[in-house]
Order: C-alpha cells, then structure tokens, then sequence
C-alpha cells in the first residue's frame, strides 16, 4: 500500500546510493590446467570456469571423442572423462589423439575411483595425456593402502606436472574418518548433532587430503577443492565453510541435482547463491539427461547460470515477455524461440566473426504494453501486436524506433533485420 506520508517526489527520498549487487572477490591461488597451448585459468581472479562430464563409455575412444568435442563446441572449458578400468585408461591417449586431430584442444580430466593410483602409474601414456586428476579421497582405499595410495596419485601428478581435483562428495565420504568423528563426538558431554559431524567430516576430508597433497610436493596452486552434497541448503553451507577455511581453487557443483526443471532449478539456486558471495571458481551442473536429451544440456545450463549473474557472457540475450491475455496468438513465442536457437547455432563462427556480439540484447515482445519499452532497452527488439492492436510491429534499433513490420513475413523480416544489424555493428561491414 503506498505510505501517503511520502513527500510528493518519491525520487527525494530515495538520495542514497543504491549499491550494485556484484560478487565480491574471493581470493583463490590461481590453478592451471593445461593441454598443448590451452592454458584454463581456474580461481585467483580467472573467469569462473565451466566444466562437463562425459556419460560414454571411455573404452569406446570414439564415441567418447565425439562427446567430448560436442560438449566443448558447447562451451565446457574442460570436459572430464571417467578412467575406471585399465581398458579404458589404454584408450585415454587416442581419446586425446582423436581430439587434437579435430582441433579440439579441450583439457581432458580423468575422474579416478578406487583404482586411480594404478591406472596412473601403469598406463604413463594415460597419465600424460590427462590435463588433471580428479581424486576422491573416500575411494582411495582404506587403512594403510588409503596412505599409499593416494601418495602414488599425488606423485603422478606433481611428476606430470598435472593439476589435481581433491573432490570429497557426501556420497562416498571417507568412512572412517566420518566414523572416528562420530564416535568423537558421542563422547561430549554435549554432543553436536550428526548434520554438523557430517559437514565437519567433508571439510576435513577436503581440507586435510589438500594438506597432504602439498606436503608430498604437489604446489597449492595445483591443487582445486570440491565437497560435493545432494542438498542446496547443505552445499551452501558446506561452501562458505570451505571459503573461510582455504584459499584452494574451489570447483562447485550440486551432485546428483536430478533431471530437467528439478535439476536445473536446484543447480541454480545453489550455485546462484555462492557465485553471488564470489564462491566457486569453476563450476559444474549434474543433470540427469531425459531420455533424448543431448549431454550438452548441462553445459547449457551453466553457461546460462554465469550469463543470468553477469559473471560471463556468452551468448546474445533474448528478452521475451511471457505472455498473457493481452495477447493470444503465439507468434511471438515462436519468434523469439526462432531467434534465441539461430543466434545459439551460430555463436560458434560469430564469437571469431563478431567480436563483443555475445553483449547483444535482443527483444521479442508480445503486445504494446511493455514492448517498446522493453524493446528500446534493447539493441534490437520487435513489438509484436496483441488483440485488437493494429496488425503492426515496431521495430526498435539501438534505443529508437527504426521501422515498422506488417503483414505476414514478420518473421523473416525481423531475423534478416537481426542478421544486418550483427553484421554492421560487429562486423564493421557497412549496410
Ligand atoms: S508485453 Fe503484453 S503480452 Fe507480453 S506479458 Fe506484457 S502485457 Fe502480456
């Protein structure tokens, strides 16, 4: 309800400075992770970084190629490939071969369980063509072999000179330490409850496991840190933990996030939340594919969380209204869906062709009432007619109405009006 004790211009009040909602700075070493001349930045002041994962088999060098160049084209700056058997670690260097031979130069990172410490030491080739390790400190082994174990992975990878993920998921905790903590635990007088011990637990993994890897010679700035949970809420507050407690590049991702909106949805919340406190240096998004769905629908949906906080930009923007009564055709949800895949479809020749035009705005809008509004915010944006407006569509370019389409090529039109308008401001072709 509007407070009738404010002075006639409201604008009076408002004389403070509205602070703009950046992600402060979180400090973090810098790690590289490398193949040939492809040098990834992650943490220490680098754009956060976005990663998938590949879901063939890594035995089919193949098919596992393919998937990775797609979710490269995609936009994963690096693209991890599971290396579970010795089938499989044999068929990492043709994976790799593969790649280059495409002019993928994509870093590969080989996630390891259980057999990790083998694969790197009896499969040299495997070891060098990976770009970093990823490492699970609950499956290293248990007991002495946990030790020794997780020594040779480390000592592979200061040898190779590789970058190391010490990723910790509350899935596969290392089980005796979660147990010793526990039994800790029950012995205070006042105990704390399991949530903290398990939290604690993850912390100590990561942390501790970091420790290790550094005081076996391998540097802190090889060294990325992850504690992955099934829950927003507890991967919240497992992160900014973690952020107070180390200054390691942090890969951040919500494991296990399910499939389609769930999933999504459930990413985003999370992520959005610790990007946003300048947490989290590269990140993935675990997506169960729906039958049919490409791989590269969590390479999508990262890329779109970084795009929505303004860390990155990768793709021109299409701003659409939802739609409503006002207007009951769905032209212009059929336009801006036209729109949004043909500018995502050529992204990958225009990020060379046009410099800066993944910066462009875009609007498609359903009726008068926002549309030129919104449309002149734009670099280019339409304003289809809702009922009973006249059959008429301004067009808005940098900010002024430009032309007007009518008839039933508004479509066309307006995509061939897109293209132009890329060519001359990107492009530097004059029309
Ligand atoms: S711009 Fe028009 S059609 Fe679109 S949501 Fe707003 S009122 Fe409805």
């Amino acid at each position: 309800m509007r407070d009738m004790n404010l002075p006639l211009s409201a604008l009076d009040a408002i004389d403070d400075f509205v602070e703009p909602a950046l992600p402060p700075a979180h400090r973090t070493r810098q790690a590289k992770v490398v193949w040939g001349s492809r040098v990834v930045t992650v943490g220490g002041g680098a754009p956060v970084r976005v990663q998938a994962m590949t879901n063939t088999d890594t035995v089919d060098a193949i098919g596992t190629a393919i998937q990775v160049k797609e979710l490269a084209i995609a936009g994963s700056e690096m693209v991890r490939i599971t290396v579970n058997t010795p089938e499989a670690a044999a068929q990492v260097p043709y994976i790799r071969e593969q790649l280059d031979r495409m002019g993928i130069d994509v870093p590969l990172i080989g996630d390891f369980h259980y057999n990790g410490h083998r694969l790197l030491t009896d499969y040299p080739a495997c070891a060098e063509a990976l770009s970093k390790y990823r490492i699970n400190p609950g499956n290293v082994g248990k007991g002495d072999k946990h030790d020794r174990q997780f020594a040779q992975m480390i000592e592979a990878a200061a040898k190779y000179d590789k970058a190391v993920r010490i990723g910790v998921n509350w899935g596969s905790l290392d089980q005796e330490l979660l147990t010793d903590m526990m039994d800790a635990n029950a012995k205070l007088a006042e105990p704390f409850e399991p949530q903290q011990i398990m939290y604690r637990a993850i912390l100590t993994s990561a942390i501790q496991s970091a420790r290790r890897a550094e005081s076996l010679g391998l540097r802190g700035d090889q060294i990325i840190l992850s504690c992955k949970m099934s829950g927003v809420q507890d991967l919240i507050s497992v992160y900014r933990a973690l952020a107070k407690r180390c200054d390691y590049a942090l890969h951040l991702g919500l494991t296990e996030a399910g499939m389609g909106t769930k999933g999504t949805v459930a990413s985003t919340a999370a992520l959005g939340v610790l990007l946003q406190e300048g947490i989290g240096d590269t990140i993935r998004v675990s997506l169960t594919p729906q039958p049919g769905e490409a791989r590269t629908q969590e390479v999508v949906v990262a890329l779109e969380i970084l795009q929505a906080l303004g860390l990155r930009q990768f793709n021109p923007s299409v701003t659409a209204c939802p739609g409503c009564g006002r207007t009951t055709s769905t032209t212009f949800q059929v336009l801006a869906k036209q729109i949004d895949d043909f500018l995502r479809a050529q992204m990958p020749v225009w990020k060379a062709k046009y410099p800066g035009v993944e910066k462009m705005k875009v609007a498609v809008m359903g009726c008068i009432v926002n549309g030129p509004g919104e449309s002149k915010h734009a670099d280019i944006g339409i304003s289809l007619p809702g009922n009973g407006e006249a059959p008429a569509a301004p067009v808005f370019i940098d900010g002024k109405k430009a032309l007007t389409l009518r008839g039933d090529n508004i479509a066309n039109e307006f995509h061939a009006l897109v293209e132009r308008y890329i060519d001359k401001r990107f492009g530097g072709v004059a029309t």
